[in-house]
């Protein structure tokens, strides 16, 4: 990459070099005209003036301008570099037949005399008819270019190599920064960047965070999901074993295949959540329809009633249809599993309230129950995998501590937001919200 924006760079000064060249002789060559042109008519109008075509020789022959002086027929009666005896009839000479008819005529062609030459031609007719041209080469753009063209090169060779040294001065500026950053992520705010260049380290910092972070939350979801089933397995372990040896009586083999009931009852629903959560994780985008959350909510209170009754908790619906798109399975897990727990961390003779509204666009599902609440402190860790605030009845009320994780990514998976309203012993309410259709 490295000599690929160098060969680029310069690259780009070597045709911006070049053309800069040309245009510049371009112009020079038309300047240089000018110039040839404008010198010629103003030795031409002295010379016409004074009639000196003597004195005029010497200068003339010094700056290479021919004088031609022409009879009214043509006829060439002086020519300061050729032989006027052996020179043709000149009446049919453009700038001869210009002059005579306009008073002057500036003219470049083709010398006829000595051919192949660009001459310049300003014609003036003098009073006694006769006409008077003084005329000089202004060379072709290709040869004033193949004249100058050592020193050309010379000046381009020069500015070459400054551009050369320059490109790769300026490609090691833009690159030595990301080579460092690359060599040594973990000190990346001590390197020393351009400015440009700060969006991507933060996002490179950004992402290294949450590489780490993400690393970490495997470790500890691996340690406590070693945790979680070791538990359970390791009672019915023992009591099976207890009842293997033979060493329980009548009387504890009840008592012992309740509590291997009770942990394998745990050990499954623990490893349906895990496998649920691994499944939310894994799932692509979500095959959405139109949900009423209002209908989804009646199944569900219904579907907890009896679990509700148990608790002696008292659940209530209330606010109206409302759609949203939803995976019907994912809302049926999210309500099943806030009512749940309203139920469960309830208190005798508590209610828990569902409540579905909109406001604005957006469609509302409150979960709220007056059971034990939950401190301030722990509100945004209750939504971790495995985090549980009051352990003991989690556990006795066969809670696996993955509920609001569940929660939270169906959330997530629906772009909804999510919110937690509670204090400890005056109850919870937990807020969904949903895009409405
Ligand atoms: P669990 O399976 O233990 O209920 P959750 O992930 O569903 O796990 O909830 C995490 C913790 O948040 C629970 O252990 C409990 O302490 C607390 N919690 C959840 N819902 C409520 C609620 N409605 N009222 C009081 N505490 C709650």
């Amino acid at each position: 990459m490295e000599n690929k924006i160098h060969k680029r760079l310069f690259l780009i000064a070597a045709i911006s070099i070049i053309t800069t060249l040309c245009l510049v002789m371009g112009v020079f060559y038309k300047r240089f005209q000018e110039q040839v042109s404008y010198d010629l008519r103003t030795f031409g109008n002295v010379v016409a003036q004074t009639q000196g075509w003597e004195k005029a020789d010497s200068i003339a022959a010094k700056e290479n301008i021919r004088i031609t002086l022409i009879d009214t027929d043509g006829s060439v009666l002086i020519d300061n570099q050729a032989d006027e005896a052996l020179m043709e009839n000149h009446r049919n000479r453009p700038e001869f037949i210009e002059a005579k008819e306009n008073g002057t005529s500036q003219i470049t062609r083709q010398s006829s005399t000595f051919s192949n030459v660009s001459t310049y031609y300003y014609a003036i007719l003098l009073e006694d008819g006769k006409v008077l041209r003084v005329s000089r080469e202004v060379g072709s753009i290709t040869s004033i270019f193949f004249d100058t063209l050592p020193l050309v090169i010379g000046m381009s060779l020069v500015i070459l190599l400054i551009a050369l040294i320059l490109s790769r001065l300026l490609t090691r500026t833009i690159l030595e920064p990301i080579k460092e950053i690359a060599s040594d992520i973990d000190h990346i705010d001590e390197k020393k960047v351009y400015k440009e260049l700060i969006p991507v380290v933060h996002m490179i910092q950004q992402q290294h965070e949450n590489i780490l972070k993400q690393s970490k939350m495997r470790q500890d979801f691996t340690a406590n999901v070693t945790h979680e089933l070791k538990t359970p397995l390791t009672s019915i372990s023992g009591y099976s074993e207890l009842i293997e040896t033979g060493m329980a009586s009548d009387q504890d083999i009840q008592h012992f295949a309740h509590e291997i009931h009770k942990s394998s009852d745990r050990l499954l629903t623990t490893i349906n959540d895990i496998i649920r959560l691994s499944e939310l994780d894994s799932e692509g985008a979500e095959v959405m329809e139109k949900v009423d959350l209002y209908e989804v909510a009646m199944d569900c209170i219904e579907s907890l009633k009896v679990h509700a009754k148990k608790y002696k908790v008292t659940l209530f619906l209330e606010g109206q249809s409302e759609m949203i798109n939803a995976s019907p399975e994912r809302m049926v897990e999210l309500i099943y599993n806030l009512v749940d727990n309203a139920i469960r961390y309830n208190k005798p003779d508590g209610y828990v309230k569902v409540r579905i509204t909109h406001q604005d666009q957006k469609v509302i599902l409150s979960v709220k129950d007056n059971g034990i609440g939950i401190p301030k402190r722990y509100h945004e860790r209750v939504f971790e995998r495995f985090y549980r605030v009051d352990k003991s009845r989690s556990k006795a009320t066969g809670g696996t501590g993955l509920g609001l994780a569940i929660v939270k990514h169906i959330v997530l998976n629906h772009h909804g937001e999510l919110s937690i309203d509670s204090e400890e012993g005056k109850g919870c309410e937990i807020k969904v919200s949903f895009q409405k259709v």
